[in-house]
């Protein structure tokens, strides 16, 4: 019997920890993430008593195959169907107003970290604060390298699973798919996060602003030693952030708050807790419909939502597409 291949995945958000889960009997694997937690752009910031989730809000569910793999989280109570009201803005006017209400769309019951957290087991061998910057093949095996120039491996296969620039920077251009990934465009946003210990008397869950700099407003209530603490997340537009990738954070945090405020009718400046996020690869521009990106030569695989959707979802098929793959070489 052969013995079990060992395996290095970069990428601790829903598509890394996919592949440990649907992959663990068959393989030894090290997870290797560049941050201090799991879930990637499945986010949560804590700054008690407030809480943002400042990345994926919710996502839809439509493949029965992921339906299935969250099953125990819905059971657990992680995630939830989404219920919500939610208007769209054009000219500072509402011009539709309805109820979200579907059981296709789930947001997390709480932290939408939590769902990625609770994907990846006790026993998975993560290595967080580990930023991969280089790679190298010797003797037919991988070793990786972080920042601090520490050595991993050796490995028969790597997984890839981070946004296509950053995959850029670590593969060279030898792997087969490269200049495909080249020309996957991702865009950017900047996230507001503003906590207030009053509540603002708003008549709706989220907003999408259809002709201004904020794209996106979306507002959380939360309850703690029986007082209700609000939380607010701002979202720009994907070309506000693109044309201020350099400009100032105070600068843009100032600007963008003052429109919402403009847009809500409504005080703004008395928040208590104040942050800002820039996702510099929030999402891809389009749907690229890859699967996965095996190279059997390198024993590389490039997986993640923007080989799919760019969503949740196309994380996780993405994630399964790379397994299926990979299964007739270990
Ligand atoms: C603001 C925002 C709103 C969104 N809204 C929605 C929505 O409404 N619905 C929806 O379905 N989706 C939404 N998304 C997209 C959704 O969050 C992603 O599709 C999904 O989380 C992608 O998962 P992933 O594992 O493929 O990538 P990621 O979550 O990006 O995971 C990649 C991981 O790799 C790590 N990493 C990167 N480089 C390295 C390196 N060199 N070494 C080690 N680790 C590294 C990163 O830190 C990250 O944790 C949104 C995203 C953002 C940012």
């Amino acid at each position: 019997m052969s013995s079990k291949k060992n395996v290095a995945i970069i990428g601790a958000g829903l598509t890394g920890i996919t592949i440990a889960n649907l992959i663990k009997k068959r393989i030894n694997f090290t997870i290797f993430e560049k941050s201090r937690g799991l879930g990637g752009r499945m986010a949560t910031r804590r700054a008690e008593p407030y809480q943002f989730n400042h990345g994926a809000q919710y996502f839809k569910v439509e493949n029965k195959g992921f339906k299935d793999f969250l099953n125990p989280l819905i059971k657990n109570k992680i995630i939830k169907n989404l219920e919500l009201n939610h208007v769209e803005i054009l000219n500072k006017e509402i011009i539709k107003k309805f109820k979200i209400n579907s059981k296709k769309y789930f947001t997390a019951q709480s932290k939408m970290n939590d769902v990625v957290k609770s994907l990846a087991k006790n026993n998975f061998s993560i290595k967080l604060s580990c930023k991969i910057v280089q790679i190298k093949k010797l003797n037919n095996k991988w070793f990786i390298f972080d920042s601090d120039i520490v050595s991993y491996g050796p490995y028969d296969w790597l997984f890839l699973t981070i946004p296509p620039n950053q995959v850029i920077d670590i593969l060279n251009k030898d792997f087969k798919f490269i200049d495909i990934i080249k020309k996957i465009k991702m865009n950017s946003c900047y996230s507001i996060m503003l906590g207030f210990d009053e509540t603002k008397k708003l008549n709706f869950d989220t907003a999408l602003c259809l002709d201004q700099d904020i794209r996106w407003l979306s507002l959380n209530k939360e309850y703690q030693d029986n007082k209700e603490y609000f939380n607010l997340i701002i979202n720009s537009s994907y070309n506000f952030a693109e044309q201020n990738i350099n400009n100032s954070k105070i600068e843009i945090s100032d600007y963008l708050i003052k429109q919402a405020s403009d847009v809500l009718c409504c005080k703004l400046d008395n928040y208590k807790y104040k942050a800002i996020h820039f996702w510099k690869y929030a999402m891809s521009q389009k749907s690229n419909n890859l699967g996965s990106l095996l190279d059997e030569n390198l024993k590389i695989i490039v997986c993640g939502d923007w080989c799919m959707n760019g969503r949740v979802e196309g994380a996780f098929l993405s994630a399964r597409d790379s397994v299926s793959k990979i299964l007739k070489y270990i």
